[in-house]
C-alpha cells in the first residue's frame, strides 16, 4: 500500500468517527521558543491540552510534519528513524478516552483492506502499557481479546508521557508488529525493537505531574479535570510494514532516491543481504543517510528554511552535508543535489503539491548550498592538509583540537569529516580538545541567547497569567492609548508585585496599544503613565500566543500590580512604523514586479525610517536593476495607491492570491493587506500607512549577499529617506566646493584629478629610475678588485623598488669591464627589510663565481635565480652591509 493510500485511509477513518481534519503546521516550530521544529504531532494542539485555548471541535486528526534532529544518528543504523517523518494523529479534547482510543487504533490496524483498514495481522501485534495502568491492561486483554503475553508493562521513561515540566502528564500504550525472526530475536520489545518495530503509541492524558528530571522520576501530583487523548502512528513506519520492506528508507517515498544515488555512484544498494538494520554494510547506511536527509532537506527549504550557521538553518546545513558527502563517499564527485532532489520532489509532491509549484526557490538553495559546500570541501581539505603535514613534521600523531575547531568554525568542516580524513593520513583527532571548545562556543551562544527578547524560555508565567487572566485586549489597529490595569509585574521570569525607579520589568496589562515585535516589525516605543508613575516601553514580544508584555524601565515613581495607568505609543514612532512596514510590502512587490515572482522574500525586517528585506535570488543585482526596483517602488508611492485590510480563512487568502510568507503561522482567519489591489497582497498583522503616499520617498541604501541564494535590501522610508538624499547632496556639495568644481562637473573633475595622479607618480617613478641608473657607471668604476673578481658592492638608495634594484645591478654589470670577471651586487631596503640582486658577468662565470651560490652564501641558503642573476631578501634592513660583506667573503672563499 502506498503511503498516500496510508495517509487517505487514517484520515477518511478518523474523519468517519467525528474528527476534523486539521492541516499540518509547517515544520518550524514558530509558536514554542523552546522548540526549533514540530517534533510530533500534538505540538499544534497544545494550547488547547494546557487549557490555554478551547478547540473548535473535541475531536482532530491530522497528518503532521515532523523534525525530528536527536534520531540524525540513527538514521539508516536502525531501521526506523529518519530526520524527517510525518506523524498521523487522532485527538480528543475532554471527549473520548482510553477505551475508544484503543478500539480506534486495533481496528484501524487490523481493519481488512477491502474495508478501508490497514489489513495487518492482529496476532503480531504487541502492546506496552504503563507499569500500573491496569485499566489499559483490561481493555487491551478483555475488550480487544489481545493475549496478557503480548501485552508488556513499562516505566516511567518509556511510557509516560509529559511535556519534560510541570503540567499535564499521562500513561502511553504503544503497539508494535512483530516482523519475525528475520528481524531478531525474540522475547518482544523490550528484547528487540527493531523486530518488534512501535508503529503507534497512544497518550492518555489523564493526570498533572510536578517539576523534577524531564523524563524520569518525577511525581505525579493529581488528575486532570479534562482526559486527552493524543497519539502518533509513524506513517513511514506502517508503510515499510504495509510494503513489506524492510526498513523506512525502502518505501516509496524514499526508495527512489537511494536508487537515483546507486546509479549515480556506481554502488548497488543492499550490500548486506541480513534483514537486521544492525547489520548494515556501511555503504547500505550512506544510501539510506543519502535517502532520510535529501528528502527532509526538501521539506525544510520547502517549509522556508535558508541553510544558514545557525538554528534552523544550521541542521538544515548539516543534513545537507551530511547527504553531499555520503554522495561523495560512495564515488560521485559531481554536484548530486540537482540528481537527487528532483526525485524527491516527485515522491513527495503528491502529498505536498507546493513542492512542485515552489520548485525553483527550494532547488535554488539547494544547488547553491551544495555549491557553496563544494568549495569549502576543497578549501578545507587544503587546510586540513597543511595542518596534517605541520603535526607530523613536528613529530606529532594527533591533530589538535583547536585545528579540528577552526576547520569547523571557520570553514564548515563536520568533525566526522576531519576525523576520518586526519585518519586517512594516519593521525588521531584530540577530539575532547575539540569538544571543550564546541561547548565553550555553544555556552557563548546560550548567554547571548538568555540576553536577548525573550531571555528566560520557562514559559510558565506567563501561561500562569494567560489562565488566569484572559488574553491581552489588543488596541494596536484602533488607537495609541488606553486605560489600562496592570495585572501581571515580572522580573526574571518571576512575578512580583511591585516596581521601583530603575528597574527593568516586564509588565502585562488589560489592555494595550502598543504592537509586539512580530512579522518582522519592531515592536512599538511609548511609555506608562500613572498618577506617580513614569515608565519607559523599551520592547514589547508576545511569549505566548495572545500575551502582549512590555519591557519597560521605570523612570519615575512606582508600578505597582492592579493600578490603573495610561498606556501610550510615541505617535511619531508609530507613524514612522506603517511608512516602514507599508514600505517593506511596496518594496516587495517592485522586487517581484522587476525579477518576477521567484524573488519571494525569505525574511524581512523594518522599524521607522528603515526597512530590509530577504529574498530567493542567485546573484547581484545590477545597478539598473536597483534603479528600476527603486523607481518601481517610489512611482507605486507617486500613485497614491489605497491600502486595504481584509480578514478571510486561509485557503480564500490563497485563491485571492495573498503571498504568505515564511516565519509566519497563520489562524484560522488571517488579514489580508492589499497595496493597489492585487499590486501587492500579502498575509501580514503589521500596522500600515492608509494610502501609500504616506510613506514618502523610498530609497534603496544598500544590496548585499545573505547566504547562499539569498539577497537582503536595504531601504530608507519617509522622513529618513529625505535626510539620506540630503546627506548625499551635502556630501555633494562640500566635495564640489572643496576641489573648486560646480556641482554638475564634480564627477568629471575627480577623474580628471585622479588621472593628474596616476600620471605625476608614473613620472615620479620614471625619473627616480633615471637617477639610479644614472650613477650606475660611477658604481662600476668604484668596483673593488676581490681576488680576481671585480666586485662592485653597492646599497641602492633608500625606496628604490625592487624591479630597479635589478635593473641597477644589470647596468652596473655592463659598465664593468668585459675581459674580466666582474660581479655587481646591490642592496636595497624596504619596509625594515633587505634584500640583495648579484649579477656576474661572462669572464665570472668562465671562472665558476654563480649568481645564485653567492646570493645563497649570503642569505644562508636562500634566495633563486641562476649563474648570471640571483636575488633574495627577507631578512631585517639592518644586516643590508652585512649581505655585502658575505658576497665579497664567499668570492674569496
Ligand atoms: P522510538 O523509541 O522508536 O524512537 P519514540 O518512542 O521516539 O519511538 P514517539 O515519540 O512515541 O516515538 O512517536 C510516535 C510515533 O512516531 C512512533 O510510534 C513512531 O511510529 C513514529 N516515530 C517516532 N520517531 C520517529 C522517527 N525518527 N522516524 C520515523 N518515525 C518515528
Ligand atoms: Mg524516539
Amino acid at each position: 500500500m502506498e503511503t498516500a493510500e496510508i495517509q487517505r485511509r487514517f484520515l477518511k477513518f478518523f474523519e468517519s468517527n467525528g474528527h476534523t481534519v486539521v492541516p499540518s503546521a509547517p515544520l518550524p516550530a514558530f509558536e514554542d521558543p523552546n522548540l526549533l521544529f514540530v517534533p510530533a504531532g500534538m505540538v499544534p494542539f497544545v494550547p488547547y491540552f494546557l487549557g490555554q485555548a478551547t478547540p473548535e471541535w473535541n475531536r482532530a486528526t491530522s497528518v503532521q510534519k515532523c523534525i525530528r534532529t536527536p534520531d540524525i544518528d540513527e538514521v539508516g543504523k536502525t531501521s526506523r528513524h529518519g530526520t524527517f517523518f510525518q506523524m498521523n494523529g487522532n485527538f480528543s479534547f475532554g471527549d473520548y478516552f482510553k477505551e475508544q482510543a484503543i478500539r480506534f487504533a486495533w481496528d484501524l490496524t487490523t481493519g481488512s483492506v477491502e474495508s478501508g483498514g490497514l489489513g495487518l495481522d492482529g496476532d503480531r501485534i504487541w502492546a506496552t502499557v504503563y507499569l500500573d495502568d491496569d485499566e489499559a491492561i483490561d481493555i487491551w486483554h478483555k475488550q480487544i481479546g489481545l493475549p496478557l503475553d503480548r501485552i508488556v508493562r513499562r516505566g516511567q521513561a518509556d511510557n509516560m508521557w509529559s511535556m519534560g515540566i510541570p503540567g499535564p502528564c499521562g500513561p502511553c500504550s504503544e503497539l508494535y508488529y512483530d516482523r519475525g525472526p528475520d528481524y531478531g530475536p525474540e522475547g518482544g520489545p523490550e528484547v528487540d525493537e527493531d523486530r518488534y518495530l512501535e508503529f503507534w503509541n497512544l497518550v492518555f492524558m489523564q493526570n498533572l505531574r510536578g517539576g523534577g528530571p524531564a523524563k524520569e522520576g518525577y511525581e505525579v501530583t493529581g488528575d486532570l479535570p479534562k482526559k486527552n487523548i493524543d497519539t502518533g502512528m509513524g506513517m513511514e513506519r506502517m508503510a515499510a510494514l504495509l510494503q513489506g520492506v524492510d526498513n523506512m528508507y525502502e518505501t516509496d517515498q524514499v526508495r527512489p532516491i537511494i536508487d537515483k544515488a546507486s546509479e549515480l555512484t556506481g554502488k548497488r544498494y543492499g550490500v548486506s543481504t541480513s534483514h537486521t538494520a544492525s547489520e548494515s554494510h556501511p555503504d547500505d547506511i550512506r544510501f539510506r543517510v543519502i535517502g532520510d536527509h535529501v528528502r527532509s532537506s526538501l521539506m525544510l527549504i520547502g517549509d522556508g528554511v535558508a541553510p544558514s550557521n545557525e538554528g534552523r538553518g544550521y541542521v538544515l546545513r548539516r543534513l545537507m552535508r551530511r547527504a553531499i558527502r555520503a554522495v561523495r563517499l560512495l564515488g560521485y564527485d559531481k554536484p548530486a543535489m540537482p540528481e537527487l532532489l528532483p526525485v524527491a520532489m516527485e515522491r513527495m509532491s503528491a502529498a505536498y503539491p507546493e513542492l512542485r509549484t515552489d520548485f525553483e526557490r527550494i532547488s535554488s538553495y539547494a544547488y547553491g548550498e551544495e555549491e557553496a559546500f563544494l568549495k569549502t570541501l576543497k578549501h578545507g581539505t587544503t587546510i586540513l592538509d597543511t595542518a596534517v603535514s605541520e603535526t607530523k613534521s613536528e613529530g606529532g600523531k594527533t591533530l589538535s583540537g583547536s585545528k579540528a575547531f577552526e576547520l569547523h568554525d571557520t570553514y564548515g568542516f563536520p568533525i566526522d569529516l576531519t576525523l576520518e580524513m586526519a585518519e586517512e593520513q594516519g593521525l588521531s583527532v584530540d577530539q575532547e580538545g575539540f569538544r571543550k571548545l564546541m561547548t565553550e562556543q555553544r555556552q557563548r551562544a546560550k548567554a547571548d541567547a538568555a540576553a536577548r527578547k525573550t531571555g528566560h524560555a520557562d514559559l510558565s508565567a506567563y501561561w500562569q497569567l494567560l489562565q488566569e487572566q484572559g488574553p491581552t485586549d489588543w488596541k494596536a489597529y484602533e488607537t495609541l492609548d488606553t486605560e489600562s490595569r496592570v495585572i501581571g509585574v515580572l522580573k526574571d521570569g518571576q512575578p512580583i508585585p511591585l516596581a521601583k525607579a530603575g528597574d527593568i520589568v516586564e509588565v502585562v496589562l488589560d489592555r494595550t496599544p502598543f504592537y509586539a515585535e512580530s512579522g518582522g516589525q519592531h515592536a512599538d516605543a511609548g511609555k506608562l503613565v500613572g498618577p506617580s508613575l513614569f515608565a519607559e516601553v523599551l520592547d514589547v514580544q508576545r511569549p505566548v500566543k495572545k500575551l502582549v508584555v512590555h519591557k519597560v524601565r521605570v523612570l519615575e515613581g512606582e508600578l505597582v500590580l492592579d493600578d490603573k495607568i495610561e498606556a501610550s505609543v510615541d505617535p511619531e514612532w508609530r507613524l514612522g512604523a506603517r511608512q516602514a512596514h507599508s514600505g517593506t510590502h511596496v518594496v516587495h512587490a517592485a522586487l517581484r514586479e522587476v525579477l518576477g515572482p521567484t524573488a519571494l522574500q525569505s525574511g524581512s525586517f523594518n522599524r521607522p525610517g528603515y526597512l530590509r528585506l530577504d529574498f530567493s535570488w542567485r546573484s547581484k543585482l545590477s545597478d539598473e536593476t536597483k534603479s528600476e526596483i527603486e523607481e518601481v517602488s517610489n512611482r507605486a508611492v507617486r500613485d497614491d495607491l489605497p491600502v486595504a485590510v481584509q480578514y478571510m480563512t486561509l485557503p480564500e487568502a490563497k485563491d485571492f492570491g495573498a503571498v504568505a510568507l515564511f516565519g509566519e503561522t497563520y489562524d484560522e482567519t488571517v488579514r489580508v493587506v492589499e497595496i493597489g489591489g492585487p499590486w501587492s497582497r500579502e498575509l501580514c498583522g503589521g500596522t500600515h500607512v492608509s494610502r501609500s503616499a504616506q510613506i514618502g520617498p523610498l530609497v534603496l541604501t544598500a544590496e548585499s549577499s545573505v547566504g547562499s541564494g539569498q539577497r537582503r535590501v536595504e531601504a530608507a522610508t519617509g522622513m529618513e529617506a529625505y535626510k539620506y538624499l540630503a546627506r548625499e547632496r551635502d556630501l555633494v556639495t562640500q566635495i564640489a566646493e572643496e576641489i573648486g568644481a560646480q556641482r554638475g562637473d564634480v564627477l568629471e573633475r575627480v577623474r580628471a584629478i585622479l588621472q593628474r595622479t596616476k600620471d605625476a607618480e608614473r613620472e615620479l617613478a620614471n625619473l627616480q629610475a633615471k637617477a639610479v641608473s644614472g650613477r650606475a657607471a660611477e658604481f662600476a668604476a668604484n668596483a673593488k678588485q676581490v681576488g680576481a673578481v671585480k666586485v662592485a658592492a653597492v646599497q641602492a638608495p633608500e625606496g628604490t623598488k625592487g624591479g630597479d634594484v635589478r635593473n641597477l645591478a644589470m647596468q652596473i654589470r655592463g659598465h664593468l669591464p668585459e675581459d674580466q670577471p666582474g660581479v655587481a651586487a646591490v642592496v636595497a631596503t624596504a619596509g625594515g627589510k633587505a634584500s640583495i640582486v648579484v649579477a656576474a658577468n661572462k669572464a665570472a662565470q668562465a671562472q665558476h663565481v654563480s649568481a645564485q651560490a653567492l646570493v645563497k652564501a649570503a642569505l644562508s641558503g636562500k634566495g633563486g635565480g641562476n649563474d648570471e642573476v640571483a636575488q633574495g631578501g627577507g631578512v631585517p634592513a639592518d644586516q643590508a652591509e652585512q649581505l655585502l660583506a658575505a658576497v665579497t667573503g664567499a668570492i674569496l672563499a
